[in-house]
């Protein structure tokens, strides 16, 4: 049977296309090779109800494609761990510390994080997220890495290092394999007074739980989604597209949207779009990082003051309360390499121990634990779009566009990935698959 449109990948982005192609009148068809929906946003039950989200969570109020997703849906948008009263804690090997500054500051240090942040700030408002190419030192910021920036402005190391710790906790690259106009892009992406404004990017959270905004999506799609359905090749032609998927049956469709991580893409032959399409996607890159959850009966960090929020260099990164004493924490790609190093048994102990040095013993209580390795997992191999110096220009302005009859979506796809960046690459390819007919 030859279908409208395939759509390839049932996460966030291939749902709200397949959703949105749907609603327009196409006889669509979504094909995933996890048994499951979702991808990167999944979540799972305790056995007292609480859900317990395993990957993607967190929205901030600039993230408008997917908050209004969340409306339609019949979904609730509540406050997430940003409004939790208490204490954001930062832990070295030397030390910890409770709220501003962080303990390795020095006299100087305040005003000159001040300083380089509002330069930054400044800088970032010259560059247009949907078009950063166009500004007139694209490549000489392109080349620069965020850390030597901050070193030619002056920085002096605790600030950078405050930087890193910041970087790191949100599982990002380095500061020193971060592209300074990669950078610059997603801060013009969602404007804020400060370098990555918590509450810009993370200050809501669909109460109903992150993944149910895709099981919703994919309710509402019934048997339009084939899971268990690797696909392997592609070939694309005006008005003719087919999908071989492992095992070999074939597929036809009149158009095609690829919503696919750019790892598991590259394993996919695909032939009949241009080489520099091809290329640009093929040239970008993942950070790899680790989720790492752990579920106790109540949230006793409060008991110290502290709200859950870390910025840790331990193997974790960071931790947060997810809600009702639920602790999320990031494995950053600085360091997933270290977790893959630890015995498989040993872990859940040794990511405990770096929480119970935050928020003391009763860290190793918890009632359930949860470990994925989305660095390492086959269809995702990564985490978050990852733009290292000279990536920008490498990608190039065919980032996130389209080659009729084949178009890309996916959080890749956006400036800087995000669950935001999924919903509105899936929608804006819907449309514009719609419009041509
Ligand atoms: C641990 C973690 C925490 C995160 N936290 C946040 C957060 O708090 N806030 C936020 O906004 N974002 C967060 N993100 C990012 C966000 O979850 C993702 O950017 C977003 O969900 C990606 O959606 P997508 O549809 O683009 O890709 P995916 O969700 O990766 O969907 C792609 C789909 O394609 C399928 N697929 C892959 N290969 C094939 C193939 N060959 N054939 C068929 N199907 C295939 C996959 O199985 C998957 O279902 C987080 C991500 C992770 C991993």
């Amino acid at each position: 049977m030859n279908h409208d449109v395939i759509v390839l990948g049932a996460g966030l982005s291939g749902l709200a296309a397949a959703r949105d192609l749907a609603a327009g009148g196409a006889d669509v068809l979504v094909v995933e090779a996890r048994d499951r929906v979702g991808g990167r946003v999944e979540q799972t039950a305790l056995p007292d109800g609480r859900l317990v989200q395993l990957g993607g969570e967190v929205v901030g109020r600039a993230h408008t494609a997917y908050t209004a997703l969340a409306a339609e849906l019949g979904l609730t948008l509540v406050p997430s761990y940003v409004a939790e009263p208490g204490a954001l804690v930062r832990a070295t090997p030397e030390g910890i510390s409770a709220g501003d500054p962080p303990h390795w500051f020095g006299p100087g240090d305040d005003a000159c994080h001040a300083k380089v942040t509002a330069a930054f700030t400044a800088l970032a408002g010259t560059v247009d997220p949907a078009d950063p190419w166009s500004h007139p030192e694209a490549t000489a910021l392109d080349r620069l890495s965020v850390g030597d920036w901050l070193r030619s402005q002056g920085a002096t190391q605790a600030v950078v290092r405050l930087w890193e710790i910041g970087q790191l906790a949100l599982a990002d690259g380095s500061c020193e394999r971060t592209s300074l106009l990669a950078a610059l892009r997603k801060h013009a992406a969602v404007p804020g007074t400060g370098h990555y404004e918590y509450d810009a990017w993370e200050g809501l959270r669909v109460a109903e739980g992150s993944a149910t905004v895709a099981l919703r999506m994919a309710e509402s799609l019934g048997g339009r989604i084939r899971t268990g359905s690797p696909v392997e090749a592609v070939a694309v032609r005006p008005g003719h597209c087919s999908v071989r998927l492992a095992g070999g049956e074939m597929l036809t469709a009149s158009a095609m949207v690829s919503a696919l991580p750019v790892g598991p893409l590259r394993s996919v032959a695909v032939t009949g779009v241009s080489d520099e399409r091809l290329a640009s996607l093929h040239r970008q890159r993942h950070a790899l990082a680790a989720k790492f959850t752990a579920a106790y009966d109540r949230p006793f960090w409060r008991d110290r003051g502290l709200s859950g929020l870390s910025e840790c260099e331990g193997v974790l990164g960071s931790t947060w309360p997810q809600s009702q004493g639920i602790l999320s924490a990031l494995v950053p790609p600085e360091r997933y390499g270290v977790l893959l190093g630890m015995p498989a048994p040993l872990r859940t102990a040794e990511l405990l121990a770096d929480v119970a040095r935050l928020y003391g013993d009763q860290a190793h209580r918890p009632l359930a634990t949860y470990l994925r390795l989305w660095g390492t997992d086959p269809w995702t191999q990564g985490y978050v779009t990852q733009w290292t110096p000279g990536d920008v220009m490498a990608v190039g302005p065919r980032h996130g566009t389209h080659e009729p009859p084949f178009y890309v979506c996916g959080s890749d796809q956006w400036v800087a990935g995000y669950m935001e960046g999924a919903v509105r690459t899936g929608r804006d390819a819907a449309e514009e698959a719609l419009r041509r007919g």
